[in-house]
């Protein structure tokens, strides 16, 4: 008996990482298909319902960045990404594009089964949690009533920038926000391509939030791509 009514479609061109992705979401009772090739994920897309895709960019008949445009016209259902590890760049353009997280091969059926876990969890939020007044990871609190945040029940002075860059990670917890978006988000087009910037908050943020700043527990860096907030286990 299936424990998952959710049914995800696996696009790799890969054998071996096919077969590892199949094996490892039979393993968890979920419903899948699978295919080789771009044009084979978008046939699928019409004949069968699907809730979300594993997508590999490099395809061999053309690029997975396709697909996530073609999708996005009609759907916003959970992309989450396969690629090499020096694939950066189209990392960061695929979800910039809507995709919604990546792995970086080699992964671990654990980290594809949480990814997979936190997607589906942002796609099929309450709409009420969506109004809650407060967020926690580990000893990090926000209070989106009162705009604070807390360690450990102290209270931490942030500038107003450095609260609405938390505000955007609590409200994404464990997923990734690239540079891009974050950007976007806190300076506007304007000046969104102030990298550096964002790197120089990210530094104070992490001056006041990490016991190790230079090893952050909360805030992870996704290199080449974003940040993370982690999630409580
Ligand atoms: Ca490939």
């Amino acid at each position: 008996m299936a424990q998952y009514d959710e049914v995800i479609l696996i696009v790799e061109d890969d054998p071996q990482i096919r077969n590892f992705l199949c094996y490892t979401l039979e393993n968890e009772s979920f419903k899948y298909f699978s295919t080789g090739t771009a044009q084979g994920a978008l046939n699928t897309l019409v004949s069968e319902q699907i809730d979300l895709i594993i997508l590999d960019l490099g395809l061999p008949d053309f690029d997975g960045l396709k697909v996530i445009e073609k999708v996005r016209e009609w759907s916003d259902m959970p992309i989450i990404i396969v690629s090499a590890r020096d694939q950066d760049k189209e990392k960061a353009n695929a979800l910039d594009m809507g995709a919604d997280d990546y792995l970086t091969k080699p992964f671990s059926a654990t980290e594809l089964l949480a990814r997979i876990r936190v997607a589906f969890r942002h796609y099929f939020k309450n709409p009420t949690t969506q109004y809650q007044t407060e967020a926690q990871v580990g000893e990090l609190k926000i209070d989106f009533e009162k705009r604070v945040v807390s360690l450990s029940g102290e209270i931490i002075h942030t500038t107003p920038m450095e609260y609405k860059l938390l505000s955007l990670f609590f409200k994404n917890t464990g997923k990734v926000l690239t540079t891009n978006y974050l950007l976007k988000e806190i300076w506007g087009t304007a000046y969104g391509n102030d990298t550096q910037a964002l790197r120089t908050m990210m530094a104070g943020l992490r001056r006041k939030i990490e016991e190790k700043p230079a090893q952050p527990k909360y805030i992870i860096t996704e290199i080449g791509v974003g940040y993370r907030l982690i999630e409580d286990k």
